[in-house]
């Protein structure tokens, strides 16, 4: 379905503002009561815009942290070889669960691995009725908020799950995804913030599959697009709280800072893919905490279905331009502002909107 389709299905429009009007006053009260969380929102901005102006260095440096510690690692130029990457170390017939990655949905992970031959499943669970829908995540924090509570019934049918309301459903997925964990052989994350000084990954959750995903596995592969290095652990958690903040579940029920574990082997993937080399860079200040997406009006009417074929809304039409192309629906932006408002970094997305269309106008 594109953008025109998404018009005329009123349950995105539904489940955007159901889902605004839940954490909108959370998320101010949040900040209300706890102001430093502003000031964190500076450092980390500062801190990845430092970053970005020398990810040689920075990449170089967390390597060589990494493979001290006892790592795999590898730097992957674009999305093919990160997935050539990661096929290598899962090879086929083996069981994978995964975090919930907008990373992974960039490079169409769990598509590659099934192609292979393995049983890959998202646990977190809004992602996992994306993946049973055969959908796309509709946010990049609650995938599936366009689903109304029959709608999810009868989705989860079809993997054998039955339930009489959310709680019963919820249950079902956690016993589905319990033999899941037990036999799966490699863990997926992507990676919410990553220290340079440690080599560590800064995972933020709310349901413990992430903690889950990564620890019991015996093989755990972290791919680790490079806006999200920061110089220290200090700042890298600030990133996770600040993150945490913006999507309403502040504080955090569990934070997870992995490291290469001794009963583990563990990979991480350096993803570039456009970030190196992009003329929009003040977005690689962006932490995805998709703020802007539930306060944009388009959003509001279309979903992630406004932007590219992973990344939607505001911020998704500026990681589309990054990881892919110019969106050319970058036109239909009202221009009105709310998403820079809202935004914890400051970031000018507007201003970068705009420079999308002259980029397009100039080539026509
Ligand atoms: S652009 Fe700002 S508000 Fe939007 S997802 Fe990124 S950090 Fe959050």
């Amino acid at each position: 379905m594109n953008i025109y389709g998404a018009l005329e299905q009123g349950s995105i429009r539904e489940g955007v503002l159901r889902t605004l009007m839940n954490l909108r006053d959370v998320i101010l009260k949040t900040l209300n009561d706890h102001p430093y969380l502003l000031e964190y929102a500076d450092e980390v901005r500062n801190a990845k815009l430092r970053v970005a102006e020398d990810f040689d260095y920075w990449i170089d440096r967390s390597m060589e942290v990494l493979e001290k510690r006892g790592c795999h690692v590898y730097l992957a130029e674009n999305a093919e070889k990160a997935r050539r990457i990661a096929g290598e170390m899962v090879g086929s017939g083996k069981t994978v669960v995964k975090a919930k990655s907008m990373v992974s949905e960039e490079i169409r992970l769990r598509e590659y691995l099934q192609s292979l031959g393995n049983e890959v499943w998202e646990t977190d669970l809004g992602e996992f009725i994306v993946q049973v829908a055969d959908d796309r995540p509709m946010h990049m924090i609650v995938p599936a908020l366009h689903y109304s509570e029959a709608q999810v019934m009868e989705i989860l049918k079809k993997v054998g799950i039955h339930g009489r309301d959310a709680e019963e459903l919820a249950s079902g997925v956690r016993e589905f995804m319990r033999e899941k964990f037990l036999k799966a052989d490699v863990g997926v994350s992507g990676c919410n913030a990553f220290s340079a000084e440690t080599g560590r990954v800064f995972l933020v959750e709310n349901e413990g599959n992430i903690r889950l995903s990564t620890s019991l596995p015996e093989r755990y592969i972290a791919l680790v697009s490079i806006e999200k290095i920061l110089p220290d652990d200090d700042l890298a958690l600030k990133s996770v709280f600040v993150q945490s903040a913006y999507v309403g579940t502040f504080p955090p029920a569990y934070i997870n800072i992995n490291e290469k574990a001794d009963s583990q082997e563990m990979h991480v993937i350096f993803l570039d893919n456009g970030r190196k080399t992009t003329e929009f860079r003040e977005h690689l200040a962006c932490i995805k905490c998709g703020r802007c997406q539930l306060e944009c009006p388009v959003f509001q009417l279309a979903g992630s279905l406004w932007g590219g074929e992973v990344y939607g809304g505001p911020t998704g039409m500026v990681w589309t331009a990054i990881t892919e192309e110019i969106p050319e629906v970058c036109f239909l932006s009202t221009l009105c502002g709310k998403c820079r408002e809202v935004c914890p970094s400051d970031i000018d997305m507007p201003g970068m909107i705009r420079k999308m269309r002259e980029i397009i106008l100039k080539a026509r």
